[in-house]
């Protein structure tokens, strides 16, 4: 078998052939040089999706140290919505690495944190005055989220819902639904975490939103009670759990009670923000105004970064020096945020995510038709999924789902899975891959469940 070597002209972005290349099986020898590696230094709780080594990646593929391009559905799990490498991205962070790279806003300002600051306050839902703190993960994001809103409420109680997923720190683990693997073994977990039942249209025997929205009001009435209760906080659109699109007005139902009872209404928006969902927020599609909105992921075209934006009356609540963290909004970071969020203007990726969008529901929805191991196809713009079940019974079908996921992997195209049970099959490409690598990747997952 040949082994392409990339070269200097092959690295850099979009400037990489744009293909579905195997040049190896995959793993190759390489891949499984560093695999082997990884074992013996890695710890085992960090797990890894596909056996290979990365050396480049860019518009819609990743290549491999064996010289494999592999199509990109996953976008390192919605973070890179303008592309990996993306042009401008490189631009900003090398003249920032030229200025300076590290301060520690909370002792020295600087002008890329206020502008991402600045840029938030106004792309986020609701035209209300608005402040952001910055910091590194989305788990650090929704951490500081709920410390803000138990600050300016008084009050102690966080309900989360079912499927939820809101990161891996004690306080999200609390807060993320799924035992195994996130929670199994590292518990205690925080106190004060309930959670309420979601609207699950394709599980929940066609609840509609206003109806599934009053089985969790009532739920956190009897059980937690509004005057204990600092916040709500939900994914518009599940992320982990599933890419559960709750039914139509479930999500305004939530906030208008939220608004009535002095309960801060929080959007976890870490997978779904940033021009995936075909809006800059997914919150926009059901034209809810969360009081806070959590974002990470998608914000920095691959650099780590996320930021909590909320009502100022809200945000300034805590006293100076009560938020930050050494590292929290890098100046890199925000370099890279900026010329992120230009990408996503300039380049018209929120249309991009709604092309995509239809390309990905028309083809599954297809396919569904003549597959009733297909239970559902869902999703907004560029964040579909379909969820396998047996067709006799309707349960789900986690084994299957591992099939399609492998064979895919092993000819050159890179999937995630998710869901509480385990059978869905999650389509994130980044923004930037082009129809026809799109095309030909759904057409590999296809050729899996047709084999499986
Ligand atoms: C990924 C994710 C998080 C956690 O973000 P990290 O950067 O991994 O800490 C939180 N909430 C949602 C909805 C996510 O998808």
């Amino acid at each position: 078998m040949t082994i392409v070597e990339p070269t200097a002209t092959t690295v850099g972005g979009p400037a990489l052939p744009q293909e579905r290349r195997l040049v190896t099986s995959i793993p190759g020898p390489r891949s499984q040089e560093l695999i082997a590696r990884k074992a013996q230094a890695v710890a085992k709780g960090v797990g890894h999706t596909i056996p290979v080594s990365v050396v480049a990646a860019g518009g819609g593929v990743i290549v491999d140290a064996d010289g494999n391009s592999i199509i990109d559905l996953g976008s390192g799990i919605a973070v890179t919505g303008v592309g990996n490498s993306n042009p401008r991205v490189v631009d900003a962070v090398k003249a920032q690495l030229d200025a300076f790279t590290h301060t520690c806003f909370t002792v020295a300002p600087y002008d890329g944190y206020v502008a991402v600051a600045e840029k938030l306050n106004e792309l986020t839902p609701g035209g209300h005055e608005k402040r952001s703190a910055l910091f590194n993960s989305g788990a650090e994001a929704v951490e500081n989220a709920i410390k803000v809103a138990r600050h300016h409420t008084k009050k102690m109680a966080v309900v989360a819902f079912d499927h939820a997923y809101h990161g891996r720190t004690n306080l999200t683990m609390g807060l993320t639904a799924k035992n195994i693997p996130y929670k199994n073994g590292f518990g205690p977990f925080a106190p004060e975490v309930y959670r309420a039942p979601l609207s699950y249209p394709f599980r929940d025997g066609g609840l509609s939103g206003a109806e599934a929205a009053a089985r969790a009001i009532t739920q956190i009435e009897k059980q937690v009670g509004a005057e204990n209760l600092a916040a709500i906080i939900i994914e518009p659109i599940q992320g982990e759990g599933g890419f559960i699109v709750p039914a139509p007005g479930f999500l305004p139902a939530l906030v208008a009670w939220a608004n009535a009872n002095d309960v801060v209404f929080i959007a976890d928006e870490v997978q779904t923000g940033f021009a995936r969902t075909g809006a800059w927020f997914a919150s926009e599609h059901e034209d809810i105004v969360p009081d806070i909105i959590v974002t990470a992921k998608g914000i920095a075209g691959g650099l780590p970064l996320s930021a909590v934006t909320g009502r100022a009356e809200i945000m300034d609540s805590a006293m100076a020096g009560g938020l930050g963290g050494t590292y929290a909004g890098s100046p890199l970071a925000c370099a890279a945020a900026l010329a992120a969020i230009e990408s996503y203007e300039e380049d018209g990726l929120i249309e991009r995510a709604k092309e995509i969008g239809s390309v990905l529901i028309g083809r599954l929805n297809a396919l569904r038709t003549a597959d009733p191991r297909i239970g559902d196809v869902r999703g907004r713009g560029a964040m579909v999924a379909v969820e396998l079940v047996d067709p006799a019974t309707g349960a789900p079908d986690a084994a299957l789902t591992a099939k399609v996921a492998a064979h895919a992997h092993a000819n050159g195209v890179l999937v995630l899975t998710c869901g509480t049970y385990g059978n869905v099959i999650r389509f994130l490409p980044p923004l930037t891959i082009g129809d026809e690598l799109l095309i030909e990747g759904l057409e590999v997952v296809a050729e899996g469940l047709r084999n499986a």
